[in-house]
């Protein structure tokens, strides 16, 4: 039988295990983590109509998420409906302007993209755009807080999904979105190892690879890297396998940043989608598996220039009362939960979007293994990037390719 290690027990991570152990091979997932699920994270928060579940990581599970959609089936969990759509936020600080004006401005970008060539930037478009600048830069707001990136620095492409303005319906996993994370856990049992950070992959001449752990090195048949971008960026984290192509097609890849912010509110509202355009940030209530709306507010501000303006890294104070004044239809309570992103050592970033420069050809090289290391995570993902969704596809991707690459025997084959 072969021995695959994974490392990395978020949804890619999760998704590669269960589908090589589905297909008959000794899998080990090493998680640095004490939880499973990365940058899916649940937690309860106490409000005045008892505990309730908010996502301190990712949220919207959006109607295209056609495997995550499949797996909740398999594992027998169950999506509700938030009530509000993620496309669609009205703007709070921009006089004038509504969510239909940012639909239609967002309408006049697409047609301005499709006539666009390669390399374009998502403000390259928006400087094309003949309308007034409030309104402009409400769609420039738009388009940051979604892809967490400064619009110069995306490619314009990304108008086509993430920053996409079709009113459609947005879903969460009831029992929190990582309940799909701790499904998946629970039917790799004991291949999960928990604690386990792992500080280097290295690909073996003779075929395999070894990975080093705080018990030593190991070696597998074949290593599934499911790392956040971030950490592997960072120098010295994990020293892990490259490759000339590799490293072009990761100067492609920007990274994200985010910080998200929940207080309880001391009565029950209706659903919203507020944004703030001077804030970069947005705010909504939604409806959670009570079926009602939860007496909760959520806020997510994206970009790494906004986050160092508000400073909410170091004190998210000012933001929460920077959301008192700009919801005065909430009845917020005092205390707040700020979950910052890039200061999580196992994340170092919120999630990635493609820059301009990035070619079909990156595309593949990161997919592309070394040796018998392979690469999976929401990074990897050509087109599904920087989502739920492209995180579990990246990992049966890379499942599939050891799996055609090993093959599956009970023999020891080398
Ligand atoms: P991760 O989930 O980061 O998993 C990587 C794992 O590797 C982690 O468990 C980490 O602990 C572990 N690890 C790190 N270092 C080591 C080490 N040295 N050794 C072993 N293990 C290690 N997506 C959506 O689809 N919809 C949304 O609404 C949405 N909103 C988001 C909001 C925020 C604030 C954030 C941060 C993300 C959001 N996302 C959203 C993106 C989504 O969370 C990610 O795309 C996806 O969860 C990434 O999964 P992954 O497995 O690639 O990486």
């Amino acid at each position: 039988m072969y021995r695959t290690a994974v490392v990395g027990a978020g949804f890619a991570g999760l998704a590669a295990a269960y589908r090589l152990q589905s297909a008959g091979h000794e899998v080990t997932l090493l998680e640095a983590r004490d939880r499973v699920g990365g940058r899916v994270w649940s937690s309860e928060l106490p409000t005045c109509s008892g505990a309730r579940i908010i996502e301190r990581g990712a949220e919207f599970v959006l109607p295209d998420y056609y495997r995550m959609r499949e797996l909740v089936e398999e594992l027998g969990l169950r999506l509700v409906k938030t009530g509000m759509s993620y496309y669609v936020r009205e703007p709070g600080d921009a006089p004038g302007i509504t969510a239909a004006d940012i639909t239609a401005a967002g309408a006049t970008a697409a047609r301005i993209l499709a006539a666009s060539p390669a390399g374009t930037t998502a403000e390259d478009v928006l400087r094309q755009i003949e309308a007034d600048p409030l309104l402009v830069d409400a769609l420039r707001c738009r388009i940051e807080i979604s892809t967490a990136v400064d619009a110069a620095d995306v490619t314009a492409s990304t108008l086509n999904h993430v920053a996409s303005f079709t009113p459609q319906p947005s879903s969460r996993l009831a029992g929190g979105n990582q309940s799909l994370a701790k499904a998946l856990a629970e039917r790799l049992g004991s291949a999960l190892r928990l604690r386990m950070p792992v500080s280097r992959v290295v690909a073996l001449p003779e075929g395999g690879a070894a990975v080093t752990t705080a018990e030593g090195p190991e070696r597998y048949d074949a290593v599934i890297i499911a790392l956040p971008l971030g950490v592997l960026r960072q120098g010295g984290a994990v020293d892990s396998p490259t490759s000339e192509s590799r490293e072009r097609a990761l100067r492609g890849v920007v990274q994200g940043h985010a910080v998200k912010l929940h207080a309880p509110l001391r009565s029950v509202p209706p659903t919203s989608a507020i944004m703030s355009v001077t804030g970069r940030y947005w705010t909504w209530t939604a409806i959670d598996a009570s079926g009602e709306v939860a007496p909760v507010l959520n806020s997510f501000m994206g970009s790494e220039a906004a986050i160092a303006r508000a400073d909410v890294a170091n004190d998210p104070a000012d933001w929460l009362r920077g959301v008192r004044d700009f919801r005065p239809d909430l009845d917020i309570a005092d205390e707040a939960l700020a979950t910052v992103w890039s200061s999580d050592p196992f994340a170092l970033g919120a999630y990635s979007a493609h820059a301009p420069t990035f070619t079909p050809a990156d595309a593949a090289a990161l997919e592309d293994p070394i040796g018998d290391v392979h690469f999976a995570g929401e990074y990897t993902e050509a087109v599904y990037t920087g989502l739920m969704e492209g995180a579990l596809r990246s990992g049966e991707r890379a499942a599939d390719r050891v799996h055609a690459t090993l093959g599956i025997t009970t023999e020891v084959a080398r």
